[in-house]
Formats: structure tokens, sequence, C-alpha cells
């Protein structure tokens, strides 16, 4: 298996070729504008609905551009010109955010919707669509010792409620867009990504970033506590934001990955305990544990399974958890003494 340092991609893309990302204020689609530019790409288009100040990264020489794209007259402008369009753009946030804002979640069909239709009338050549674990049969998923989801299981459908059949619908619209239409479509199932210049306080972070957030605020007050959602035994695989751009750079320019879902995830397995001793042994110290049993959990366990990735890519993500939670930590450390001292930093 081809290790990061060995990838070759093929792109069929000139470095005048103009690149448009949506939802490039947020996290992923950030790092994927921070990845293009470096690579020498010199006409990207950014693109978020947060007005400029609140983006988490703005790469300098990158088009940077405030606008809702679930307004089909942006999405006509967005796309104008553009050889690949990638779409990041949702409304979306940890389990504590989609449990309870599921309209929300929803809504982000339109982004979708309009996004693909306005590449397709503008003759834009690849597609891409950020799909989610979150898109499988939650009946697959009760235990913690779960089978890991290979792409086959998201159907027969009962993805999670609202932001995951929100993913459902936008992945068949690329399919159907693809099959019908010609427009070439690439998707990939986000299994829970995490790193630097990410969500870390405000109520739409993840497990990582809220944990790593927890034994910082512990150290910082000296209140050596920490609360837990659910019982901790819930298990997940997470995905630094580094493997998560490779290979959406891959999968968009691979023709045996046209209109073919793909899990983009790790398949090391953590239960949520086990995740906070980790970020504790990072942190050095040890913290008495509170369990909220009522707090918004998820389904009891995830993983990606891995299969499907390697046999076309002949790679899959690779950057293990440790090594990846203590960039992220580090990095929430200095954000959190930057909030302290009164700088700006990341918040939702
Ligand atoms: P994020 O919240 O950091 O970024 C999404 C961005 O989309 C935000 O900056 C938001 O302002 C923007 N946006 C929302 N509505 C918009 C609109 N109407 N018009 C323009 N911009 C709009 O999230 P992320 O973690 O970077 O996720 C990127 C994509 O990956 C999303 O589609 C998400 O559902 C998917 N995904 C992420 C994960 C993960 O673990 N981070 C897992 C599975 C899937």
């Amino acid at each position: 298996m081809k290790k990061n340092s060995e990838i070759v991609i093929e792109r069929k893309l000139d470095p005048v070729d103009l690149i448009v990302i949506a939802g490039a204020g947020g996290f992923i689609g950030g790092a994927l504008a921070r990845h293009f530019h470096e690579l020498g790409f010199t006409r990207i288009r950014a693109i978020d609905r947060k007005p400029l100040p609140e983006w988490y990264q703005r790469v300098p020489g990158v088009e940077c551009i405030s606008m809702d794209l679930s307004e089909n007259q942006n999405a006509i402008q967005a796309v104008v010109g553009a050889k690949e369009v990638y779409n990041l753009a949702a409304d979306m946030g940890g389990m504590g955010f989609i449990e309870k804002f599921r309209v929300e979640c929803l809504r982000s069909v339109l982004i979708n919707t309009h996004l693909v239709d306005a590449a397709w009338r503008a003759g834009v050549e690849r597609y891409f669509f950020s799909s989610s674990a979150c898109a499988y049969n939650t009946d697959l998923q009760k235990d913690p010792h779960v089978r890991a989801l290979r792409e086959s299981d998201a159907y027969p459908a009962m993805a999670e409620r609202g932001y995951g059949w929100e993913k459902l619908i936008s992945e068949m619209f690329c399919q159907e867009y693809w099959a019908e239409r010609g427009l070439e479509t690439h998707i990939a199932r986000f299994h829970n990504i995490y790193g630097p210049h990410g969500t870390w306080f405000g109520g739409r972070e993840k497990a990582p970033a809220a944990l790593s957030r927890k034994v910082i605020e512990a150290k910082d007050t000296g209140d050596m506590r920490i609360e837990i959602w659910g019982d901790g035994t819930q298990t997940r695989s997470f995905c630094f934001i580094e493997d998560c751009v490779l290979g959406i750079d891959q999968i968009m320019h691979c023709d045996a990955l046209i209109a073919t879902p793909v899990n983009l995830g790790t398949s090391e397995l953590i239960a949520i305990n086990d995740l906070v001793s980790m970020v504790e042994d990072i942190g050095g110290v040890r913290l008495e544990r509170r369990h909220d049993l009522n707090a918004p959990l998820g389904v009891a366990g995830r993983n990606s399974d891995n299969t499907f990735i390697r046999s076309i890519l002949d790679w899959e993500p690779q950057i293990p958890l440790r090594v990846g939670m203590e960039k992220t930590y580090y990095w929430i450390e200095q954000q959190y003494a930057d909030r302290k001292a009164g700088k700006r930093v990341v918040t939702d």
C-alpha cells in the first residue's frame, strides 16, 4: 500500500485552471484551498456563507467570496469558468448539533442541488461531493463492537435522521447527474475528520476537539473534572485532516471512482473513554470523569471498512490517531491561550 509521500496524482489540470471550493471558510474546505494553493494552482475561488473575518483559514492569493450557496443565482455565479468544483459546504457540526438542528441539516440539500445543476450547465469537468458515514444504515451501528461499514451498507436506507438523509439524497443527485447528464461526479463518505483549524468550541465541535478543549480547560482552571457524553463505550474511527485532503484529491481524479461513493476514514477504532485517556496522556493529567447519560450520542459504534478504497487507490488514510491528536491538542492549546489573551480565534 502506498504511503502518503509516494502518492502521484494525474489531474489533467493546468495550474491556471479555475478550481471552485464551496464551504472554504470551514474546516475541510479551508484545508483543501491551502492544499491546491501549495501545489501551485493559481486560480482558486473559495466561497462560504460566513463573513470573511470568520473564515477558519484565508489562504493568500485565493479569491475569497462570502455568498450563500443555497440560493440558485449565487450557485450559478459561483461556478462561472470553473473546471473543477468541490462542494464542502453544509450546515453541520458534531452530534450535539446534528441531533438538535435537523431542519438546518436537511436544508443543506439546497446547496448541492443548486451547485451540481449549475456545474452541469456551466460545463464543469469534475464535481466533488462531501458525503458522510452518517449516510449509512443506523441499524448496523447499534453495537460498540461494530462490523466496519462497507460502501454497500447505505442501502436498504435507514440513515441518520436529517443530516444522513440529506447526504444520501445529495449523493443520488450526483449519481444521476452523471448517469443522465454526463457530469463527472465524485463522492467521498467522510468518517469523523479532525485536526487543526477545525471548530473547537461553540457547540458544533466534535469529540476530538471537544475533549482536547475540556482537558486544556481543566488544566487551566484547576477544576480537574471532565464531562463525557454517554457512558464512553461508544466507538468511532477518526481521520486526520491531511489524510482527508489527500484522499479528496485522489478520489476526484480517479476514473474508477466516478459517481461511486467511497469511504474516506481510518479503520483505527477507539472507544470514547480510550480517546479521553489518550488526550489526558497528551496533556499530562488525569481527570475525574463524569458521564452525562442524557447527552446526544449518535450510534453505538461506527468504523470504516477500507477494502474498496484500498483496492482502487492502493492507499488508505494512514496517520495514526495519536500523532494527529497531538497536533490537534497543541493547536487548540494555542488557540485557547490566544482567546484568553483577547486575540481572535476560530469558533463556529
Ligand atoms: P465546517 O462546518 O467547518 O464547514 C462547512 C462550511 O460550509 C462552513 O464554513 C459553513 O459556513 C459553510 N456553509 C454552510 N451553509 C452554507 C451555504 N448555504 N452557502 C455557503 N457556505 C455554507 O464543516 P467541515 O467539517 O469542513 O465539513 C465539510 C463537509 O464535509 C460538509 O459537507 C460535511 O457535512 C462533510 N463531513 C464532515 C465530517 C467531519 O468530520 N468534519 C464528517 C462527514 C462529512
